[in-house]
């Protein structure tokens, strides 16, 4: 997997192109071109229809702990501000950054050990100055090679870095330091943070800017949120926000749904929709976006339940990106440790991908599946909560009233046949639309060998994609411009055309006709030839294994409909 390569095959076929890309794009914002919005609108589908629309509510599925009802939403992006306030995003939806003082340019502070990792100047400078030893732990380190770097490649790769500032001065600290260092193992991360320092006694060890070696800045505090007004005045009472997450939405129409519908506990409301995260270094392809969609869950349950709820979905999740074409070598699900976990969840697991963005070892979040117990309802009941002790109080403020006020609506349920009133426990699976898109185009990526046209192997790029996520499920072909095989070929696609997203092709050799879908992912190819004049019978190739059937013209589309299921 070659990210460049994807990157370029996405632009090329019209997947993934730049937002405002002729002015100069604009950063963390990406537009979905021809093929890329069926690609997307193919992974939301497949999404909602195991979901909701074709969730079956009269049978117990595989490993969940009873039968359940399901339903959807799609609430607006911008709310009532009270929203953000009661559900924390107000005062805690924060990142930390730091800006480099060298090139200006900004980071999240979580961000720049993984970045530094993949900094090309950083790789550069280690590979010029130190050999492996025993271990990665405990690499050897040349300080000739170090000066002379940065006497040379350093002042182009790494203009902002200590080192290349000043050689002398920042090396005499790390010589001084080297014979205890290298005795107790010297890892390729200290060392960069004393290339990054040039005064240690007075700062203490640096981490340099992963972009230009820089000084960076203490971390500062960032809201992620974007703000706009609502009506024509600018003023704070009219003060809104994009929403940074969908989830509120479901939360905040909870009461509305159990009015105005039958389901009763344990029932999912599911919505997918655009959020908005003003974040500081929009980074890795569409990974990291401003604007990007979600796909969201939350499971309503009784308490006593929910752990056992939280295990059904963490595991469903996970399987649907396997069933969906990720593989399992480089799909994870990690379990957060304790001490990561939201002060009212018991359990939060991360479904995460191997991108080739990431460096070896590493992962890149696809989903979070949380347990959120009753924090987000009673938090649009009561006001914000924070934890004392091991409760979830109301937050106060100087003068001892609630600091966000909450709805004041009751949002218990009441058990008819239990006669039980409670506060139903959450679990939210939370799912990024654009990531899973992403994650299912690098996965799809190979380069083989097929026969060309005068049936000799030659180099092929094939989009190995689910049939249920690929952009054309099939493309019709008629052999030869001529014979009747046009006319034929045309009726089919039109026939096809109504159910599915065909393409009809019949420039060139068939040999480049097969290679300009199989670039694309497209499953299937299905030609009208001579012979199909006589018997009516059409040739369908398979992109993976290149095999060709004979079928009939009228199982044509009964054979879609089965390999699309
Ligand atoms: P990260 O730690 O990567 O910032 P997060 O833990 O803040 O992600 P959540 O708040 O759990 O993310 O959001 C749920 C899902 O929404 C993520 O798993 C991801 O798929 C998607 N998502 C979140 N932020 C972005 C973004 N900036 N660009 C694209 N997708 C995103």
């Amino acid at each position: 997997m070659d990210m460049e390569k994807i990157v370029s095959l996405c632009k090329r076929r019209g997947f993934i192109f730049q937002s405002s890309e002729i002015y100069g794009g604009l950063n963390g914002f990406w537009d979905y071109g021809p093929l890329g919005v069926e690609l997307k609108r193919n992974v939301k589908e497949a999404w909602w229809r195991d979901m909701v629309a074709g969730h079956n509510e009269l049978i117990v599925p595989a490993g969940a702990p009873s039968t359940y009802q399901m339903v959807g939403l799609d609430c607006s992006i911008i709310m009532h501000p009270q929203v953000w306030k009661c559900s924390g995003h107000y005062d805690l939806f924060h990142d930390f950054m730091q800006t480099c003082r060298q090139c200006k340019k900004l980071f999240r502070a979580d961000h720049v050990t993984p970045m530094l990792k993949e900094s090309a100047w950083a790789l550069a400078w280690l590979e010029a100055c130190t050999s492996p030893g025993a271990s990665p732990e405990q690499v050897t380190f040349d300080s000739n090679a170090a000066f002379d770097w940065a006497r040379k490649k350093g002042k182009k790769l790494a203009p902002g870095l200590a080192l290349v500032r000043n050689p002398q001065g920042t090396l005499a600290a790390l010589a001084e330091d080297l014979p205890s260092l290298q005795s107790s193992g010297i890892t390729s991360d200290v060392l960069l943070r004393y290339a990054a320092t040039e005064q240690k006694s007075v700062t203490g060890l640096q981490t340099p800017c992963p972009a230009c070696g820089g000084d960076l800045t203490e971390p500062r505090e960032f809201n992620l949120m974007f703000e706009t007004y609502t009506g024509a005045l600018q003023s704070d009472e009219n003060k809104a926000f994009l929403r940074p997450e969908t989830a509120q939405g479901i939360f905040v129409n909870y009461k509305n749904v159990l009015d105005s519908t039958r389901v009763k506990v344990p029932f999912g409301i599911c919505q997918v929709g655009k959020s908005f995260r003003n974040e500081i270094t929009p980074r890795n392809y569409t990974f990291r976006s401003r604007e990007f969609e979600q796909m969201e869950l939350e499971f309503f349950c009784h308490p006593s339940t929910s752990p056992a709820w939280y295990q059904y979905w963490r595991d469903r999740r996970f399987r649907w990106y396997l069933d969906h074409g990720l593989s399992k070598e480089r799909l994870q699900l990690r379990e957060h440790e304790a001490a990561e976990l939201a002060h009212y969840s018991c359990g939060t697991a991360d479904i995460e991908y191997a991108f080739p963005f990431c460096a070896p070892g590493e992962f890149g979040e696809l989903e979070g599946v949380a347990h959120r117990a009753d924090f987000d309802l009673r938090s649009h009941q009561e006001g914000k909560l924070v934890k004392d002790g091991n409760n979830l109080v109301v937050e106060t403020g100087p003068d001892g009233k609630p600091k966000h006020r909450g709805s004041g609506k009751d949002l218990n349920y009441f058990d008819e046949q239990s006669r039980e009133r409670f506060v139903p426990h959450v679990i939210e699976p939370s799912a990024g639309a654009d990531r899973a898109t992403l994650a299912f185009l690098c996965e799809a990526y190979y380069e083989d060998t097929a026969p060309d046209e005068n049936g000799k192997p030659a180099d092929r790029v094939v989009l190995r994609f689910h049939p249920r996520l690929a952009p054309i499920k099939a493309a019709i072909f008629p052999l030869v411009k001529k014979e009747g095989m046009p006319e034929v070929a045309q009726q089919l696609y039109g026939e096809l055309k109504r159910e599915f997203n065909v393409f009809y092709d019949d420039g060139g050799a068939v040999g480049r006709r097969y290679r300009r879908q199989d670039e694309v992912g497209t499953p299937y190819c299905i030609t009208v030839d001579g012979q199909t004049l006589q018997d009516q019978t059409v040739t369908i190739r398979d992109r993976d294994t290149l095999k060709q059937d004979r079928i009939h013209l009228k199982e044509v589309s009964s054979l879609l409909r089965e390999k699309l299921r």
